[in-house]
């Protein structure tokens, strides 16, 4: 049994979106060539997904939308073609089973973990879920996966702390939205700002009611690169974590942020998220809680199927000399070992560090 238990399904391709649209079926082909390439498949556990249950999806989703979304569904069916439902989300006839699907994925991941004896699980599906609203869709995504599969935790397995971290470029709006008045998610969002969605994801909303210092925004300006990626996770989300003790570290995994990446200006290199999911599986282990990963963005299928790998073969690495020591480029594309890219805005991140650790530490002794 490996430490790390995978959800990939080749029906997550059958999701279409229009040609020339970033978020396409080729980066589930590519992240599977990856897999193969690396030898990676032979080494991991396979989770089997079925569709969400409806109590799943209305954890987080309100009931009309879902019965909405399945009628869309219907009518791209008759249609036999693409329906548009927002200026960048689609939906084709087989979009609705698809994202049921994805959404039981996580269903299972979390099964994996708390029931089935993995240290780790990661699921590799499309439609994406974090800016998925309960009332609407948003960004590519239909169902929120990240924040079902949390709900599913709690619900079913009666998780009283769980963390949601999200990596993407683009911030977690959707989960953002889902856990802003709840303490039972610390909820931290990595994201460039100003960027897309506008108008979201500065560190003054930090949550609402009960919820209040428990939603964390990680604004960071564009050409951020490995440096500030890591000196904002060393300064804010390994002391968070260690003070809130979760039980359960999701990732919402979108690779995006990487410098080769289309839609974000980011500068992670792929030796940067190896150095990330480095930290990741370190700090799970601080608190011993096991780590649920999501594929969210992430459009150059190169750098995404290899940052997927990397991420990949550190969380199923249990011994901490051995994953350090892993290559992050395994030669899959054959592609040259990128050194660390370099920020261009260090000065700004370090200042925006310092700005959110003294904003937050109203509510946490870690960042006084
Ligand atoms: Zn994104």
């Amino acid at each position: 049994m490996s430490n790390l238990a995978l959800v990939h399904k080749l029906e997550f391709q059958k999701h279409l979106t229009p040609e020339a649209h970033p978020e396409s079926p080729e980066r589930l082909a590519a992240i599977d060539e990856a897999l193969h390439r690396s030898e990676l498949i032979q080494e991991l556990s396979r989770l089997e997904p079925s569709q969400a249950e409806l109590d799943d999806l209305t954890s987080v989703h309100v009931q009309s939308y879902i019965e909405d979304l399945e009628e869309k569904g219907k009518r791209a069916s008759e249609q036999k073609g693409l329906l548009q439902l927002d200026s960048d989300t689609w939906m084709s006839p087989e979009s609705y089973s698809t994202a049921k699907l994805a959404a039981g994925a996580g269903v299972e991941a979390v099964r994996g973990v708390l029931k089935s004896g993995y240290t780790r699980s990661f699921v590799i599906v499309r439609p994406p879920g974090h800016h998925a609203l309960p009332d609407q869709p948003m960004g590519f995504c239909l169902f929120n996966n990240v924040a079902i599969a949390a709900r599913h935790a709690q619900r079913v397995y009666g998780l009283k702390r769980v963390m949601i971290i999200d990596w993407d470029v683009h911030h977690g709006n959707g989960t953002q939205d889902m856990f802003y008045n709840d303490p039972s998610v610390l909820f931290v969002s990595f994201h460039q700002f100003p960027f897309w969605p506008p108008n979201i994801g500065w560190y003054t909303e930090d949550g609402n009611g009960d919820g209040q210092g428990y939603n964390v925004n990680i604004p960071l300006p564009a050409g951020t690169g490995d440096r500030g990626y890591l000196a904002a996770w060393d300064a804010i989300v390994k002391p968070l974590c260690l003070e809130y003790k979760p039980e359960l570290i999701f990732l919402s995994a979108g690779f995006d942020a990487h410098q080769a990446d289309p839609l974000g200006q980011q500068q992670i290199s792929t030796s940067g998220y190896f150095l990330l999911a480095n930290r990741l599986a370190e700090m799970a282990e601080n608190v011993n809680a096991p780590v649920v990963g999501f594929l969210e963005g992430g459009y150059n299928t190169r750098s995404l199927a290899d940052s997927v790998v990397a991420t990949i073969k550190v969380l199923n690495t249990a011994d901490k000399s051995q994953r350090e020591n892993i290559q992050p480029f395994a030669g899959i594309y054959g592609g040259e070992l990128p050194a660390q890219t370099k920020d261009r805005s260090q000065h700004m991140v370090d200042e925006r560090i310092k700005e959110i650790k003294k904003h937050m530490g109203r509510y946490w002794k870690c960042l006084r």
